[in-house]
């Protein structure tokens, strides 16, 4: 065991406990990675000739553009980077050291060579070290060893030199608790433990694309090649007509460039990196960021019961003891067995609450609260019987036992399920007497559980049994006991729980109650928050057991409860829904939930309560270990999918606006609308400040009164492609009338200027439009993205200053417009705002009055 002091000095010498990452990028390696697209290569490469054949201005002006692409570029991915390490970092695992004799939670990374760490099922060993303490720990070394089954470790010396897996004394960073309870000396961390060498070969391994990246990039190469060879055609048609061929050249490969969509994964990486900032800040942080787009998708979400929908804020209410229902207000501890229950709560017992700080199962932190109220302190009560021997609570077995040395007997407490314990009694202690339980006796203890469950409470039943001689203790042991007592307790819904549920519901998202707890509390609480409506909605997971996977698949929909669930029935159920199609959210908290967590298409971990195993499987961890949050992330999680939509629509229909305008120049025989510079200004400068405005596009709350997306609907519906098909149709229009207009008295550069000053305006204009697929132009909502406004005035700034600034006209090949051509350029930009919006109402009240 260390003082704070000396653990600091430890870190000071050994520096922090973690596994050294690969080198990170370093600014200038983004930096240069944003020009190692092929085309912008074969752009800076086709400026450069034009530039030593005599347009030095073009090849300046380019290198500018791509330059200050480059650096807006850099600057999204290093806040999108940063905003991903800051949310790892939220949901860095955390471990139990003793220092300065107190038992006290710390970010692994501060755990140092010297330190006592406590370990239980459930955690993840932070470092490695060796046993001081060990009872019934079995660790699950598979990351290191490569051996599934769990070890069984204990104190026993083992030979010197023997191989990993056999070093049954000591315990290994990586590696983590299945069962039991330990203690142990921290001997190496970081880079120094046997992970850490390992560690050493591995290369990292990159973040996962997301099937929405994957999808559009999968859309991004077959478009790309079409607009390759598009320009490749119009390539040879500009030569054909008698034009520079490097001209030309440098004009088809602008023109790829502008309208090639090579942003769009990276488009997704920002939203949803800055998505999950919002997420972090409302208690969800998310650890995979699939699930972001998962999250839009779940229709149905599993959720555990204690702590999820209830507060996990346990208070007892009554005992049951001398087979008499008592109020915990009217306890009278000088009754012998009263405070024999009391006492045995306290025992077989892991939490404490020195100083007021609770640590632990607030199932048992109830219990010795309890013991605070009439003076009986948990510390004194152990001290004064310590505990000799034990077996863990898990939640298969659904008890836990311990055992000590009371009024000189060697006496076996045990605490559990009152179904689980009621088949393992043989007697019964009434007053002084113990006697053999009766048919009766075990009638009296179920309509007394029965009765608390209705209540909604939550119960335990007590149990013992003298052992003749001080020995570990097995399975066996918890068998032909004593009964004791109950004790019931009260763990309230959560006040938001109602709410979200009903919410959940109207989403089109069906939520389950999976509990280890009793059929009846757990329907009674279930009931009280709505998801459940009739009793024949609950069953418990015994019933699921014999049911093939076909049986359960038809059972499943019937079902909102189930109750004394073991972690695989679990991973069954959420089979069984997905095998219907669905995609499942499932919450888990205990070391036995991990599969289940990765099985579910959104695993969801417990800050607060779960374990870090839990943690480490989850895509998505809650900080607040509430209910009412999943259905706020899955309400994100649609936001940010439509934010990623509507921003992918804004620079598709753009581009095709572009392209649209070029098509009709070179079809109808006119001179090229613009100049090179022109389409990378619009594409690299003033269009990817809107794109990303509108992923950062305020949430709204009519997301979730649609339902749930189909997952394996492409992003590219038909009815999405039409309209970046149309919208695209009127920007080109636009375009091409402010050029016909220009063309009037055939000056080209004129011409030129104006439809590249409407097509850079008008797209600046359509970002508005993308803001919804419904109109917003009489609405609030119009003006409620203050990024959006900022993008469109910083693009405004920058066009006009392009069009009015004189040194600027050079070199962006723009003639000086008078003032009536700058307002029809302004108007016939602004004209996509009363079209675009027409159509979409067009559309909308035509979806309406169909559905209608
Ligand atoms: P949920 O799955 O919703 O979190 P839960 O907390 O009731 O519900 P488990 O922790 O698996 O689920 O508990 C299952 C049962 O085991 C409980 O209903 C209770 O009867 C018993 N139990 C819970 N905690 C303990 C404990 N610390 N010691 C002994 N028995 C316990």
């Amino acid at each position: 065991m260390l003082t704070s002091e000396q653990a600091k000095k430890n870190q000071e010498k050994y520096g922090f406990n973690e596994l050294v990452e690969g080198k990170k990028k370093s600014v200038l390696q983004l930096f240069l990675e944003q020009f190692k697209d092929f085309l912008v290569v074969i752009l800076i490469i086709a400026a450069v000739v034009s530039g030593f054949l005599g347009d030095a201005e073009s090849a300046i002006v380019i290198f500018v553009v791509i330059t200050i692409n480059a650096i807006l570029g850099t600057v999204q991915t290093m806040k999108a980077e940063q905003s991903l390490n800051s949310l790892k970092q939220l949901s860095a695992p955390e471990a139990k050291v003793i220092r300065d004799g107190n038992l006290m939670l710390i970010p692994s990374r501060e755990v140092t060579v010297g330190d006592e760490v406590v370990i239980e099922a459930g955690d993840c060993i932070p470092a490695d070290g060796a046993l001081i303490s060990c009872a019934s720990l079995k660790v699950d070394e598979s990351a290191l060893t490569g051996e599934s089954l769990s070890v069984e470790k204990s104190l026993e010396e083992v030979t010197e030199g023997a191989a990993l897996g056999d070093q049954t004394n000591r315990v290994f960073s990586g590696s983590f608790a299945t069962y039991g309870r330990a203690s142990y000396e921290v001997t190496a961390i970081g880079m120094e433990t046997e992970v850490g060498k390992i560690a050493k070969l591995l290369k990292t391994t990159s973040e996962k694309r997301t099937p929405l990246q994957i999808n559009l990039d999968d859309f991004g190469k077959k478009l790309s090649i079409i607009i390759m060879i598009f320009c490749g055609i119009l390539f040879g048609i500009n030569v054909f007509r008698g034009g520079s061929a490097v001209d030309a050249f440098l004009f088809a490969v602008a023109l790829a460039v502008a309208a090639i969509p090579e942003a769009l994964s990276s488009i997704v990486t920002i939203v949803l990196s800055f998505g999950t900032q919002k997420m972090a800040k409302e208690h969800a942080i998310i650890r995979k960021l699939q699930a972001v787009e998962g999250l839009g998708s779940v229709s149905v979400i599993c959720s555990d019961k204690t702590g999820t929908l209830t507060q996990n804020k346990m208070t007892a209410e009554d005992y049951y003891v001398d087979e008499q229902r008592i109020p915990v207000s009217e306890l009278d501890m000088s009754k012998g067995n009263q405070e024999f229950l009391l006492h045995c709560s306290i025992l077989c017992n892991d939490s404490t609450n020195t100083d007021g700080q609770e640590l632990g199962d607030p199932t048992e932190t109830a219990l010795i609260n309890l013991g605070s109220t009439f003076g009986y302190e948990a510390l004194k009560v152990r001290d004064s019987y310590p505990r000799k021997a034990e077996i863990p609570f898990d939640s298969d077995r659904k008890l836990m036992s311990t055992a000590h040395f009371i009024a000189g007997q060697y006496v076996m407490v045990v605490k559990g399920a009152v179904d689980v314990l009621l088949g393992r009694m043989d007697s019964i202690r009434c007053g002084d007497t113990v006697r053999e339980i009766s048919a009766a006796d075990i009638e009296k203890i179920e309509k007394q559980n029965e009765e608390f469950s209705r209540d909604g409470l939550r119960v335990l039943a007590f149990a013992y049994k003298i052992i003749d001689h001080e020995r570990e203790l097995t399975l066996q042991d918890e068998d032909g006991l004593t009964f004791l007592g109950l004790i019931s307790m009260m763990d309230p819904p959560r006040e938001e729980s109602k709410a979200a549920v009903s919410e959940c519901i109207k989403a089109g998202i069906k939520p389950i109650m999976i509990t280890g707890d009793h059929k009846v509390t757990a329907a009674a609480i279930a009931k009280r928050i709505g998801i459940l409506k009739e009793e024949s909605e609950a069953c418990e997971g015994a019933v699921i057991e014999n049911m093939s996977d076909e049986e359960l698949k038809e059972f499943v929909p019937g079902i909102s409860v189930y109750a004394r669930v073991s972690p695989e029935h679990k991973i069954r159920i959420v089979r069984a829904w997905q095998d219907k199609g669905n995609i499942v959210a499932m919450t888990g908290d205990g070391v036995n939930d991990a599969p289940a967590l990765r099985q579910a298409d959104i695993g969801v971990a417990m800050g607060i309560t779960g374990s870090e195993v839990s943690k480490d499987a989850a895509a998505m961890v809650l900080t607040d270990d509430n209910f009412a949050t999943i259905i706020k992330a899955v309400e994100n999680g649609r936001n940010i999918y439509q934010n990623i939509k509507n921003s992918i629509q804004f620079l598709l229909s753009g581009n095709f606006g572009a392209i649209l305008a070029v098509l009709y120049a070179s079809i109808a025989g006119l001179p090229v609308p613009f100049a090179p510079v022109h389409l990378l200004f619009i594409n690299l400068l003033t269009d990817s400040l809107p794109a990303i405005a509108l992923g950062l596009e305020p949430h709204t709350s009519d997301v979730m009164q649609k339902k749930p997306r189909p997952m394996n609907e492409s992003i590219l519906t038909k009815n999405y492609l039409f309209s970046i098909g149309i919208e695209g149709l009127s920007v080109g229009i636009m375009t091409m009338a402010a050029f016909l207009i220009g063309y009037r008295g055939g000056n080209t550069v004129l011409a030129s200027t104006m439809a590249f000053g409407t097509l850079c305006m008008g797209r600046l204009v359509h970002g508005f439009n993308c803001k919804s697929a419904e109109p917003v132009i009489f609405t609030k909502r119009f003006f409620n993205n203050i990024y959006l406004i900022g993008a469109f005035l910083i693009g405004l700034v920058l066009i006009t200053g392009v069009l009015v600034i004189p040194g600027l006209q050079v070199l962006f090949k723009v003639q000086t417009l008078k003032i009536g051509q700058l307002l029809i350029v302004y108007g016939l930009a602004l004209l996509n705002l009363p079209v675009i919006q027409f159509m979409k109402w067009v559309r909308n009240y035509g979806i309406k009055s169909r559905d209608n």
